[in-house]
């Protein structure tokens, strides 16, 4: 995602907490040298991590330990070539970080940095490694070499290798409270955040994405009710379904039923609409409504939240356990 926000510009925020942290490494010139922020997608963990380069690598930080934007180094981080900044992504059209690429970061980090000791690493996400790479990586954070400092993303701690993780330092990046993101949100584009914000689960730079029109999750949402009305109804196939549905991330699929579960939750319980999360399909949960009791909704639910806390850790194949999920609403409903 990106949004015009250059590591030069301003923080976010909501971040304030975590450069707190940071601010007072550098002051004590005390840093760690690998260091692991976690939290859901959208937070804005990759900004902050190239801000932290941007730190650690200016010649002339400011008082308020903040890049200065005139130097060398911070030029050239502006144009994203710096000589000291690695950045280690999954390659285009792929959705991993491979062995080669480890390969090529070791032999790159070991050479003495060009404009001083220091030399930064961003890996983003660091749980999106194969299992080789992760074992390659690995073996640098065994040995890092002097002056190299990681900073590790990840949406999905749970599924790094323990070994990774127990040489980091972690840091993490929760869902900021609602009135901060929706001021910084009001501040930078038009319209109501409360819908973007609800549709991303609180995720600030989601819902940006959401309000400017470049991510269309409104018709997805809807798009994905229908299809959950039709399994519960009797017409559509939980195969069928979970196949579409599995081309996106559990977690985030599991996090949109569990939301549309509250909201019918709140149906039942005759709460106005105006206190639902999901506002554009009221009627949606309010047809849905009817094919469940509220010991039922609760149930399935918890069934929810636990398949969400399980698939940071499993490697289930994500269309079963979706099916699996899906027939089992079905068989709980009333029809
Ligand atoms: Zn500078």
């Amino acid at each position: 995602m990106n949004f015009n926000l250059s590591p030069l510009s301003d923080d976010l925020p909501w971040h304030e907490k975590q450069w707190q942290v940071l601010r007072a490494c550098v002051t004590k010139d005390r840093f760690p040298h690998a260091l692991l922020l976690h939290g859901p997608m959208g937070v804005g963990k990759r900004i902050f991590a190239q801000r932290v380069a941007a730190t650690l690598l200016c010649s002339q930080l400011t008082d308020s330990i903040t890049p200065c934007g005139q130097c060398q180094s911070c030029h050239l981080l502006g144009t994203s070539v710096h000589p000291d900044f690695f950045l280690l992504e999954p390659e285009e059209g792929t959705s991993t970080i491979k062995i080669d690429q480890v390969r090529m970061l070791a032999e790159r980090v070991t050479l003495t940095g060009q404009f001083g000791d220091r030399r930064m690493v961003v890996v983003d996400p660091v749980d999106g490694m194969t299992l080789g790479a992760a074992n390659g990586f690995l073996k640098i954070l065994e040995e890092p070499p002097a002056g190299v400092v990681f900073l590790l993303l990840s949406s999905r701690p749970g599924r790094l290798l323990a070994t990774i993780k127990s040489r980091c330092v972690t840091l993490p990046f929760p869902i900021p409270p609602d009135n901060l993101a929706a001021s910084w949100l009001a501040s930078r584009v038009e319209g109501s955040p409360e819908v973007s914000l609800s549709l991303s689960l609180g995720a600030p730079l989601q819902a940006l994405a959401i309000q400017s029109g470049q991510e269309d999750l409104i018709a997805l949402r809807q798009k994905m009710i229908k299809e959950l009305y039709s399994v519960v109804s009797g017409n559509g196939s939980p195969v069928n379904v979970s196949n579409l549905w599995s081309k996106m991330a559990l977690m985030d699929v599991l996090a949109k039923i569990i939301s549309w579960l509250a909201d019918i939750i709140r149906v039942k319980m005759y709460l106005p609409d105006e206190k639902l999360i999901n506002k554009d399909v009221v009627g949606e949960l309010k047809s849905l409504s009817r094919f469940f009791d509220l010991p039922t909704l609760f149930r399935l639910r918890d069934t929810a939240q636990q398949l969400s806390a399980d698939s940071q850790a499993t490697n289930l194949n994500q269309a079963t356990i979706l099916a699996d999920f899906l027939c089992t609403i079905r068989a709980l409903s009333s029809r």
